[in-house]
């Protein structure tokens, strides 16, 4: 059994608690070094033997871990369901006759929001959160375009985009929201080192470059970012639920 495991965003308490448990089990680790917070691997035994998958290619995760005994995790940052290349790697596994457990992690996204005490889906402003990414040097399927998907005018959470912010933020204007749109970019959420810009489409890639943030980054798009939205109805005292009756 080989455990997938999501590290969370980067503060070392933000695992959780069966993915602590399993760290501290295991025979071997193979951790994204590019992004976990190397702190988690105190958790692990003495004898642990622990690789950096930053300098490894899939067929040497692969040989790794098929030549392992005992306990295997491999370490994903954040949830290794958003672009975490898990499913290659499960995929390789099971063809080896391997099987595959996922434990679910703390994704950036979600640290992010906690980061801004923000809402993605706000009554009245948007019940759509689009989490995607900007074509780069990896390609994104032609009809997922920042461009159009923009044209839903929702919550937009963009991934592996930081490194070209005015460009992302010129398509997200081409394709619908105002140049007033509010936007943010954290760096590195729950991490000691994070950095929380708020702004607008305008102004958001000039404020990042000042800060000289590349990498490590999310950006967030959209009206849950402002001032306006309506209350819910889960708490409104007319609105009756199956937990709760109307007041008149
Ligand atoms: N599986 C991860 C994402 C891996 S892709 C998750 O669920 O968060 C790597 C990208 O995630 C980075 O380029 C950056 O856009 C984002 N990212 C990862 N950790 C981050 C953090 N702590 N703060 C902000 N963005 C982060």
């Amino acid at each position: 059994m080989i455990h997938f495991v999501g590290a969370g965003p980067g503060a070392p308490d933000l695992i959780t608690v069966r993915g602590q448990r399993l760290l501290e089990e295991a025979d071997l680790v193979i951790y994204a070094g590019s992004l976990v917070n190397p702190e988690l691997l105190y958790l692990c035994k003495p004898e642990c033997v622990i690789m950096d998958s930053a300098k490894m290619t899939l067929d040497e995760v692969i040989d790794a871990i098929t030549s392992a005994e005992g306990c295997v995790v491999r370490l994903h940052t954040g949830d290794p369901s958003i672009f975490g290349a898990i499913r290659e790697q499960m995929d390789a596994l099971r063809a080896q006759g391997l099987s595959c457990e996922v434990v679910p992690g703390v994704s950036s996204f979600c640290a992010a929001a906690a980061s801004l005490q923000a809402e993605y889906t706000l009554s009245g402003v948007s019940q759509t959160v689009i989490i995607s990414r900007m074509a780069g040097r990896t390609p994104v399927p032609e009809k997922e375009n920042i461009r159009s998907l923009a044209a839903h005018g929702a919550t937009m959470v963009l991934f592996l985009s930081s490194g070209m912010i005015p460009a992302v933020c010129a398509e997200l204007i081409a394709g619908g929201y105002t140049e007033q749109t509010p936007a943010a970019v954290v760096y590195k959420a729950s991490w000691p080192e994070e950095i929380v810009l708020r702004g607008t489409l305008l102004t958001i890639a000039e404020q990042a470059e000042a800060r000289g943030i590349g990498k490590t980054a999310l950006i967030l798009v959209g009206g849950f970012l402002g001032d306006d939205y309506e209350l819910s109805k889960l708490y409104d005292a007319s609105f009756s639920h199956g937990f709760r009756s109307a007041k008149p």
